[in-house]
């Protein structure tokens, strides 16, 4: 079968390698699209801290069963949750598996999805009927937005601010508009906020680079928001999320750095504030994003800007690195 393998930073390689050979407790799959992120970006580019090479990439996966067992039958769409986790620490027995200490992602920590087949924990596939292949491989994608909604408990009426509009900001911008919430896009990219508010209907839109404290008090009396969504990946705008809560508010970091991120705490402890992290996404998460897409809740098609097919991805995947390519989700195509 078909393989595309990043040997080192900056070297892609096309492979054959043998077929998988089915064991117990899994299923062998049929790639049929592979959603490309940041994460790929990353690594292909050497940017990844914990990353080892050679690795095949791709964990936003859009599958096929290819032969029928216990569980699933031959043909099924399933959508691949690429976070194996050991399923028996004390985190995955409280029903964590998302942040399994023994954590490891596919595309990532072991090889990914960019390759023809691949076998899969049964309880890693989420049954994904009644949905195109291209709304499969970018649900993976929107589940970590709609964790970090489901995680912060938000609720109807509340004031929602996400800070970063790439995918993982539209995702969370998406849930929290969802959950009643009133949704504030924050980010430095004009191009970007005018997408939210004309394309995906936020609420409000706030240039970070133009007094953003004043801008959210003016829209909230002066409160602020009940929760900030930070997803930028970039250690500043973290640090500038904490000023954006309000008293007895919510901060959640979806987004991770490599590094130390500081706050003054007497503004974090006179708000009362809770801050917490966001990780990866769990069975629930995924079957409430395919729910989402199943009822026209969520549209993609603005979501989804690049498609190629996988014999081109190695040439172009450079190209979409580029933040000039306008690249809001590439999906590739089997
Ligand atoms: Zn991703
Ligand atoms: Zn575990």
């Amino acid at each position: 079968m078909k393989a595309i393998i990043c040997k080192k930073p900056g070297i892609f390689e096309e492979i054959e390698q043998e077929d998988p050979v089915p064991s117990k407790g899994e299923t062998i799959v049929k790639i049929k699209k592979i959603g490309i992120c940041g994460t790929d970006y990353h690594a292909f580019k050497g940017q990844q801290p914990f990353f080892t090479y050679p690795r095949i990439l791709g964990h936003e996966l859009a599958a096929e069963v290819v032969d029928s067992n216990e569980v699933f039958t031959s043909g099924q769409a399933v959508a691949p949750i690429p976070y194996l986790h050991c399923k028996r620490c004390k985190t995955c027995l409280a029903g964590k598996p998302n942040c399994c200490p023994k954590i490891k992602t596919m595309g990532v920590h072991v090889d990914g999805g960019m390759r023809e087949f691949t076998s899969i924990p049964n309880s890693n596939l989420v049954r994904a009927d009644g949905l195109t292949d291209e709304q499969i491989a970018t649900v993976e994608c929107l589940a970590i937005g709609a964790h970090a909604v489901r995680r912060s408990q938000i609720s109807k009426g509340q004031w929602a601010a996400v800070v970063g509009t790439g995918p993982i900001g539209i995702g969370t911008l998406h849930f929290a508009r969802l959950s009643g919430a009133k949704t504030i896009a924050i980010d430095i990219n004009e191009e970007r906020l005018l997408h939210c508010k004309e394309v995906l209907g936020v609420d409000h839109c706030i240039n970070a680079l133009q007094n953003p404290i004043d801008a959210l008090k003016d829209l909230t009396n002066g409160d602020l928001a009940d929760v900030v969504y930070e997803a930028t990946g970039a250690p500043v705008a973290m640090e500038n999320s904490f000023n954006y809560v309000g008293h007895g508010g919510k901060l959640v970091l979806v987004s991770i750095v490599k590094g130390k991120i500081s706050f003054e705490d007497p503004l974090f402890h006179s708000r009362e504030m809770t801050v917490m992290s966001s990780r990866n996404a769990t069975h629930e998460d995924f079957n409430n994003v395919m729910n989402a897409l199943r009822e026209q809740k969520i549209d993609i098609s603005p979501f989804v800007t690049h498609r190629c097919q996988f014999d081109e991805l190695t040439s172009l995947f450079e190209k979409w690195s580029n933040p000039d390519s306008k690249v809001i989700k590439g999906i590739v195509s089997f």
